[in-house]
């Protein structure tokens, strides 16, 4: 705390990302990235691109890779929005499209169990939101979002828990709100693990024309394994996306650098490499979830990159604990009805192998605990 910040700081709750260690000494299943590496022909564009051209601005429009989404999401360049990654392009997302709190204005949606930054936007733009409680089974029930709202938000597949809403919930929701004039946003930064290559099986992507209050929320961090280029991307009608320049422009015209715009088109140009790995990704997930099973854990149907798991009559406190001594580095979110939960993002066979060892190890532990 200090005398000097205004009241909009002071205010702030800040979100607080996942460890990132400096040593190399724990299987990292705590921040959802990718095992791969990138596509080589990523590293070959950024080895390119690191030239004597960086004494120049990079393209503020990002053109050329507007472009390279465009055509692999079918949809227009005027219809892209390229930011420095997901979690800005969701921070522009809030400052255009939802109102501030006056005392008009009525509260944005969002589930109560859901990606923790969607209230810091709200915080830091002081707009009003409302949580929607999930079902008991962690669902997300469209019914609760056809109310007045000053816009709904959606992460789909939902985190932590991995779980998918059908498209036809979020077309409802969408149209119900298009009536209020509202906006729907979609993030689906892990729309791709659930099938195919970058777009995904549930992706409300092909509907941004026909929805004219619809967004949908991309990022290459986790499907393009390139969470350190921070490249992420809204998909919407024209004017949506101009009401996304015009908070860009009043804030830094040039969100993504030459290296980040190189490398991401280079990505986004091999598709065979990528569909690829998320099919190994989403294999190794369907294991791990078979195999926690066999260990007795209850872990959620994600159809993300990660599994939200908890076993009967252990802390997720405690489980966080006894995997981190053992050198497995999960998420723990210390929150009401989620505390008895592990987030583990899905790493490679071997990964998930010293990870389940782990498991294992711990359980044996206890069970040595109290035969004393
Ligand atoms: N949305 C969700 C649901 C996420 O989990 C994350 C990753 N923490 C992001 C967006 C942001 O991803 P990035 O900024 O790396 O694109």
């Amino acid at each position: 705390m200090s005398v000097y910040w205004n009241g909009r700081v002071r205010a702030l709750s800040p979100y607080v990302p996942g460890e990132q260690p400096k040593d190399g000494v724990f299987i990292k299943l705590n921040t959802n990235e990718n095992p791969y590496p990138p596509s080589p022909l990523v590293l070959e564009a950024l080895q390119k691109a690191a030239g004597e051209k960086l004494r120049l601005y990079p393209d503020p429009e990002s053109r050329e890779l507007r472009e390279a989404i465009a055509a692999a999401y079918q949809v227009k360049p005027e219809q892209v929005f390229a930011g420095n990654g997901s979690d800005e392009t969701l921070a522009f997302v809030f400052a255009a499209f939802f109102e501030a709190g006056t005392s008009a204005a009525l509260p944005v949606l969002f589930p109560d169990i859901t990606y923790s930054f969607y209230p810091v936007y709200a915080g830091l733009w002081r707009v009003p939101f409302r949580t929607v409680p999930v079902g008991k089974d962690f669902s997300v029930n469209p019914e609760d979002y056809l109310v007045p709202a000053g816009g709904v938000v959606l992460a789909n597949p939902n985190a932590p828990t991995g779980m998918v809403l059908e498209t036809a919930g979020i077309l409802r929701i969408a149209e119900y709100q298009a009536g209020a004039g509202r906006v729907v946003a979609v993030d689906e930064a892990y729309g791709a693990f659930t099938g195919g290559a970058f777009l995904g099986a549930a992706s409300a992507a092909p509907y941004i024309e026909s929805h004219p209050n619809l967004l949908t929320v991309h990022t290459l961090s986790k499907m393009g394994a390139l969470a350190g280029l921070r490249v992420g991307f809204v998909l919407g009608r024209e004017e949506l996306i101009e009401g996304l320049r015009r908070v860009r422009d009043s804030f830094n015209s040039y969100p993504l650098d030459r290296l980040a715009q190189a490398g991401a088109v280079a990505a986004l140009s091999d598709a065979a490499y990528y569909g690829e790995i998320l099919r190994r990704i989403i294999a190794t997930r369907e294991r791990t979830i078979a195999s926690l099973a066999a260990l007795g854990f209850e872990t959620l149907p994600s159809q993300a990159n990660f599994v939200f798991t908890r076993y009967p009559g252990k802390s997720g406190a405690e489980l966080f604990t006894g995997l981190r001594e053992r050198g497995i580095l999960v998420r723990h979110f210390n929150k009401p009805g989620i505390s008895d939960f592990l987030r583990v993002t899905i790493g490679t066979d071997d990964e998930m192998a010293g990870f389940l060892e782990a498991c294992k190890s711990m359980l044996l532990l206890r069970g040595k605990k109290r035969q004393r």
